[in-house]
């Protein structure tokens, strides 16, 4: 096979300081999204070794509609329900699976998806292979969401117009003005998709995300995913059970797959009663959050995010890769965040807070952040 074109492509990305490569745990943990200590947390290993040694499957064997469906599922999205205050859940392999499958299999040819221009890959890939025709607004712009929805309805649109956001965005680490997009929902007829995948288990009620107030109602679907705060893996799709029918139906990625392992589903439960049992894992995030973000402004003069993603914009992508090594080094892994994952012009380092560290690891890291800083500086100014 002539290789030629995709190492072409690869030499470019490195030229362009663009190539990525896997590489594993070291240092402390700025980077991971597994916000409250979680993937390790002993209760829910404990769970999964009673549940090994009663027998429990691996693997499911199957799609969820053919014997793939396992009692560890259904209990799950019981469970979830209930938690959350949806009409009922369904529980997908990844994030990635939810938010494409709904924002491919529901919006229809004639309708509208107005979705925010920070979007998640997952939810613009659904619903890009959609029919529906779509409208990208600026970020966190309500009134661009506003426009939007009535232009359409001017124009004579006749199909259904959909809003598609996160609530807690992964890269800036802001909320969305959750309250006015389900007033614009109510007042268009529009639906409204919430991708809740960074709030999940660290904002809201007990971790039930921000659209907690909202929960139970028709015109909102929220994507919960279990890969981030609640230490495991998979996405809790809520919707009313005429959705849900639907997607079991109709959404293709839920068909034609393997059902996640009813392990996974039994760790996700054990992570959601863990949210009811112990809220004060929430509440130490919470203060461990308003520390980093107040510390970082008064070490570097970078305004925090408020939430546990916080951004520092560099700009360039070779500069957010000097200072993301220089920490590396240092024994802290923050990674840079580069295009295409970020606008162009934005690269930045990307440092999550959780209850791996505390308050005095939080206070070295941002240290040698004001130190890789000063080096970066310094290296411009002899490079000019
Ligand atoms: N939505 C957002 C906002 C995400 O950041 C991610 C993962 N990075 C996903 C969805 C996908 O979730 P998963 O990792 O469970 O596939």
């Amino acid at each position: 096979m002539p290789l030629e074109k995709y190492k072409a492509d690869l030499a470019e990305l490195k030229a362009r300081d663009r190539l990525r490569s896997l590489s594993g745990e070291s240092g402390l943990d700025f980077s991971s999204n597994d916000y409250l200590a979680l993937s390790r947390a002993p209760s829910i290993r404990r769970a999964l070794e009673e549940a090994l040694a009663e027998g429990i499957a691996i693997g499911s064997g199957g799609s969820r509609l053919l014997r793939g469906n396992h009692p560890a599922h259904e209990e799950l999205e019981s469970k979830a329900a209930a938690f959350f205050g949806a009409e009922r859940t369904l529980y997908f392999t990844s994030g990635y699976a939810a938010n494409f499958t709904i924002l491919s299999a529901l919006p229809k040819r004639g309708d509208l998806v107005i979705f925010d221009e920070l979007l998640h890959a997952s939810s613009r890939e659904g619903i890009h292979s959609g029919l529906a025709k779509r409208c990208k607004v600026p970020h966190n712009d309500l009134e661009a969401f506003d426009d939007a929805l009535r232009k359409w309805h001017a124009a004579g649109g006749k199909g259904q117009p959909w809003m598609a956001v996160e609530s807690l965005y992964s890269m800036d680490g802001d909320f969305a003005p959750i309250a006015g997009l389900v007033e614009l929902a109510d007042r268009y007829d529009a639906m409204l998709v919430v991708d809740e995948a960074h709030a999940t288990g660290v904002h809201g009620p007990l971790g039930r995300g921000l659209t907690a107030p909202y929960e139970g109602r028709d015109n909102l679907i929220v994507v919960h995913t279990c890969g981030k705060a609640l230490g495991a893996t998979g996405g809790l799709v809520c919707a009313s059970k005429t959705l849900i029918d639907y997607i079991i139906n109709r959404g293709r990625p839920f068909i034609y797959t393997t059902a996640p392992s009813p392990l996974m589903a039994l760790a996700v439960s054990e992570a959601l009663s863990l949210l009811e049992r112990e809220p004060e894992r929430r509440e130490a995030l919470t203060r461990l959050i308003d520390f980093a973000n107040s510390q970082l402004t008064a070490k570097t003069g970078f305004p925090g995010s408020g939430s546990q993603i916080i951004p520092v914009v560099l700009g360039p992508d070779g500069k957010a890769l000097q200072v993301a090594n220089f920490l590396q080094e240092r024994g802290f892994d923050i990674r840079a965040a580069r295009p295409p994952t970020v606008p162009e012009g934005t690269a930045r380092l990307r440092i999550a807070i959780t209850l791996n560290n505390d308050e005095t690891q939080v206070s070295q890291m941002l240290d040698t952040l004001v130190e890789a800083l000063a080096e970066s500086e310094a290296q411009a100014e002899v490079a000019l």
